[in-house]
């Protein structure tokens, strides 16, 4: 992997890239009060950087969350509804910076849910991969490692939200992705055309650190490794 920054403003955003052309986006550190699920990441990534399709790595996309352990970066705002082009903070401006000129099959954004146990993960404007054996493996070794899959909603109180779940798993068509209204990465970037399929695993915030590197190290052998 080779390291780079992106300086915007007064933010700077480190990334990773291996390979040529990066046809696979990691993310993870959009909020800091999520930290544990970042070092599985980091981990995950050295783990299985010889298998990982070529890809672009941002382990911190708020580095001042991260600073601060809360999901509100130093601009007192959750940097995943500032995903716009005319954004005023300057670390989404520095991340659109990183990829606006990629053309990428997939991007995985991974966060953690405070509250849930049970494990969940968005699966936006690709194909939906529901019945398939991908999925049915991915449910199984979720299970195997003694963690539920979320049947319920996500998150009801938040306007951005509200999506129901059903054994782990919610599917957007792209027909579902109108305008970026709520300026969430996922959006922001399949609305541009730099990412064809947005995945958004939400690993269980209170899981002991080792089951969150488990899951984590799961999700990158049944997803992202072919
Ligand atoms: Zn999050």
């Amino acid at each position: 992997m080779e390291k780079k920054t992106k300086v915007f403003g007064t933010a700077s955003i480190d990334y990773h890239v291996n390979g040529e052309i990066p046809e696979l986006l990691i993310l993870s550190g959009m909020h800091g009060d999520e930290i544990g699920v970042d070092k599985s990441v980091w981990d995950a990534v050295i783990k299985y950087e010889q298998n990982l399709p070529p890809f672009l790595f941002i382990p911190s996309v708020s580095p001042s969350a991260t600073n601060l352990k809360t999901r509100i970066n130093k601009d007192g705002v959750d940097i995943n509804r500032n995903f716009f082009d005319d954004s005023k903070i300057e670390e989404a401006r520095a991340v659109m910076e990183i990829v606006k000129n990629l053309r990428l099959n997939t991007m995985i954004n991974f966060h953690e849910d405070p509250e849930y146990m049970d494990f969940y993960f968005y699966d936006g404007f690709g194909i939906n991969i529901e019945g398939t054996s991908t999925l049915s493996a991915l449910r199984q070794g979720v299970k195997q490692l003694g963690i539920g899959l979320l049947n319920g909603v996500d998150d009801p109180s938040d306007k951005a939200l509200g999506y129901e779940f059903i054994n782990g798993y919610r599917y957007f068509s792209p027909s579902s992705l109108k305008k970026n209204k709520y300026g969430m990465f996922g959006t922001w970037a399949c609305s541009k055309r730099i990412i064809n399929r947005s995945i958004v695993p939400e690993v269980p915030g209170r899981l002991p650190q080792p089951m969150k590197d488990r899951l984590v190290r799961l999700v990158f052998e049944k997803l992202l490794i072919s």
